[in-house]
């Protein structure tokens, strides 16, 4: 952030303000984490603040501090809608294009207020009064504490939200092994479990927490693994009919893309996976090395993301989107194999 976005966010903030902080559609770690973090902190700031979720996030994430107070845009659609009208600030964490946003997309576009983005992902709209964008970072919650270092405020970082923090930093760097994830990374870490958060049990709380449906799903996903050495690639697909033999909940299918990328010479990795109730294939793309599945994903998949991982759709069956995929697959053979 620079000097000038800093005074402007200081003179916003020094005024009551009633904010409203959003994250992307099907939240993950560092959405939430981030949204609670910087709702904690400026609550403690004396303003109002409020998260209000596009949709439901999973359940391992329900423990954290203050997430039984997120609105779900869907659920508690008109009180969020009125926290959204009189709202003079909006922080949109975690995503920089408001079409990420699902149904509040339209709202958000109407909506006149101080728009501050704070983000990690590439290519940032223009949508924002301060845009806080940096595609080099772990996550958004390591920009949450650098945003309130900007602000000198470092001393107000409590347990709740240094917990935050430190648990979408934990999932948005795959427990600090993914490229992005820095000295300055751990520095931030090991500040925020200097300031209370508890490395050991934040960890139990979002991995050791399987269901025997979950596992039997991995199951399911890792024997439908089709790998092609030949593209260097392994993708899985899951189906609906298979996801509702396995009691599927939303946040049972997280991390199961990382599993083609475990195998030797693999560096593309996919999961497709079929969701009836939007009429749509979601798509995970994950990469090792310099092959870029943010430019795929928006390519061909309508998605986005960074570098080595990204998201994207298609609104065609399971075996058309798989058979279109392995037709484009043809293209990139040197690319995948430099
Ligand atoms: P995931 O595969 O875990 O859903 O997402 C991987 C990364 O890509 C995350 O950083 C996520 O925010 C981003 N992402 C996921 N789906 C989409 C999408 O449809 N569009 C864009 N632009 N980014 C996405
Ligand atoms: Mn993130």
């Amino acid at each position: 952030m620079n000097l000038e976005d800093i005074k402007t966010v200081k003179s916003i903030l020094s005024k009551p303000q009633k904010i409203v902080i959003i994250p992307h559609k099907n939240p993950d770690g560092d959405a939430i984490g981030s949204c609670l973090g910087l709702q904690s902190f400026l609550l403690g700031k004396g303003q109002k603040a409020t998260v209000v979720s596009p949709n439901d996030f999973p359940k391992f994430l329900k423990w954290m501090p203050g997430s039984d107070l997120v609105l779900n845009y869907e659920r508690e659609n008109s009180e969020a809608k009125k926290l959204l009208e009189e709202a003079t600030v909006v922080f949109t964490l975690d995503f920089n294009d408001l079409s990420r946003t699902g149904q509040l997309e339209a709202v958000l576009k109407e909506k006149s207020a101080d728009f501050i983005m704070i983000d990690h992902h590439q290519q940032p709209g223009d949508y924002a009064k301060v845009t806080y964008s940096d595609v080099s970072m772990s996550s958004t919650c390591e920009m949450v504490y650098n945003f309130i270092e900007y602000l000198g405020e470092v001393d107000g970082i409590s347990k709740d939200i240094a917990t935050n923090l430190y648990t979408g930093i934990m999932t948005d760097t795959g427990s600090f092994k993914y490229r992005s994830t820095s000295s300055r990374t751990h520095r931030v870490v090991a500040d925020l479990i200097d300031r209370g958060a508890d490395n050991m049990q934040i960890h139990q709380q979002v991995f050791d927490n399987n269901s025997p449906s979950r596992l039997h799903l991995l199951g399911v996903a890792l024997s439908n693994m089709v790998i092609l050495p030949e593209y260097r690639t392994a993708y899985i697909t899951l189906t609906q009919q298979e996801l509702d033999e396995h009691d599927f909940k939303k946040g049972d299918t997280e991390g199961f893309v990382n599993y083609g990328l475990t195998l030797e010479g693999i560096n593309f990795a996919l999961i497709f996976i079929e969701n009836r109730e939007e009429g749509i294939i979601k798509i995970s793309f994950r990469s090792i090395g310099d092959f870029s599945v943010n430019e795929f994903a928006r390519e061909h998949f309508n998605g986005g993301g960074h570098d080595n991982a990204a998201g994207g759709r298609s609104d065609a069956s399971m075996d058309e989107t798989v058979e279109r995929f392995n037709t484009i697959l043809k293209n990139y053979k040197s690319q995948l194999n430099p």
